[in-house]
C-alpha cells in the first residue's frame, strides 16, 4: 500500500518571492492523481507533533522560541523566512507527516512525505528554509521507540544535509550520507558520516558510478535496519540553485538506486522531497513523481 504524508497546510501562502518553491507542493499531489498514481485512499493527514516530539533531536529552548515566535532577528535570518505560526505549524505537520511515514515504511517498505527533507535544520538552528528536521526528528522517534537500532539517512539532495550532520554527529546509532555539490551551499560544511562533495557539472555516470559504489558500502558496513532517503531534485540540469549538472533519467536512475539497495537489504526506507528549483515547474514536479513511481514498481504498490 502506497501511503502519503500530505495536508494542504503544506502549501504554505508565503510571500511573493518565497511562492514558488511551495507551489509544487501543491502540484505533486494533483499529478499523482492525474496519473494515477495515487488517489485518496494513499493520503493520510498528519497532526502537529508535540513540543515533546520537536525536542527529540531539537534544542528544547530553541524549540520553545519557535513555539512563542521570541526567536531573535538573527536567528529569524537564517532561516529566511519570516517567523509566523502558520510556518510554525507547517513544519509541525511534516514532522509528524514523516513520523508517520516511517511507521508505514516499517509495514509496507517504503512510503512518503510530500514536503519535507529539511535537513538544513541543526540541533539548535534553523537555515535555510528549514525550521527542524523531519527526518532527523524521525530518526530520533524510532530510536526512541526501540523502532530501529541502526539507521541511515541518504541525503542525495544538491545541498548538503548540514543540519542532519550537526544533529547526529558522532551518533552511534544514526549514520548520515550526504552526497551533494561542493560549490553549493551551505559554504561551511558540518561532517556527515561519510561526505562526498562532487563537482560542478559532473558526468550522469560518474555521478551514478560513485553513488552506487558508496551505497554498497554503507549498507554492507552500517547493516542499517531503517533508511531515510531525502530525494532532493535540484541536482538537475534545469535548477538554478544546483551545480550539478544532472539529466531527469539520472535523477531517476539515482532513486532507483536507493531503492532497489534498500530492498536488496529489506530496509525500510521513508522519502522526503528536499529541493527543487528549476524555472519550469513542471521539471520539477515530474521529477518527484518519478521517485515515486519507480517505489510503486519496485515495491509492486
Ligand atoms: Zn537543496
Amino acid at each position: 500500500m502506497l501511503k502519503i504524508a500530505f495536508r494542504p497546510e503544506f502549501i504554505h501562502p508565503v510571500k511573493e518571492g518565497h511562492r514558488f518553491p511551495m507551489l509544487k507542493y501543491e502540484l505533486i499531489p494533483l499529478q499523482l492523481k492525474h496519473e494515477g498514481i495515487a488517489n485518496d485512499r494513499n493520503f493520510f493527514s498528519p497532526e502537529l507533533a508535540s513540543f515533546e516530539t520537536c525536542c527529540l533531536v531539537h534544542d528544547p529552548h530553541y524549540i520553545e522560541q519557535l513555539f512563542d515566535l521570541t526567536l531573535d532577528a538573527k536567528m529569524v535570518r537564517r532561516i529566511g523566512f519570516p517567523l509566523s505560526k502558520s510556518l510554525v505549524d507547517r513544519e509541525r505537520y511534516i514532522l509528524d507527516g514523516t513520523i508517520q511515514a516511517a511507521r508505514y515504511a516499517q509495514q509496507y517498505g517504503v512510503a512518503f512525505t510530500i514536503a519535507g527533507g529539511t535537513h538544513h535544520a541543526g540541533y539548535d538552528f534553523g537555515e535555510g528554509f528549514c525550521l527542524m528536521n523531519d527526518q532527523a526528528t524521525a530518526a530520533g522517534y524510532l530510536l526512541e521507540q526501540k523502532l530501529a537500532q541502526r539507521i541511515l539517512i541518504i541525503d542525495l539532495d544538491v545541498h548538503q544535509g548540514n543540519g542532519t550532520a550537526h544533529i547526529f554527529k558522532g551518533h552511534p546509532q544514526v549514520f548520515t550520507f550526504s552526497m551533494h555539490g561542493e560549490k553549493n551551499y551551505p559554504f561551511i560544511k558540518q561532517r556527515s558520516y561519510l561526505d562526498i562533495g562532487l563537482a560542478d557539472h559532473i558526468a550522469d555516470v560518474d555521478y551514478l558510478r560513485i553513488l552506487e559504489e558508496n551505497l554498497v558500502v554503507l549498507f554492507s558496513h552500517i547493516r542499517p535496519d531503517f533508511v531515510f532517503y531525502q530525494a532532493g531534485v535540484d541536482i538537475l540540469a534545469t535548477d538554478k540553485l544546483g551545480k550539478l549538472n544532472l539529466s531527469p533519467r539520472t535523477c531517476g536512475i539515482r532513486d532507483e538506486l536507493v531503492f532497489s539497495t534498500c530492498r536488496h537489504y529489506h530496509v525500510p526506507v521513508q522519502v522526503s522531497m528536499g529541493g527543487g528549483y528549476s524555472p519550469q515547474i513542471k521539471d520539477i514536479v515530474n521529477a518527484h513523481c518519478q521517485t515515486f513511481k519507480i517505489a510503486i514498481d519496485l515495491y509492486n504498490l
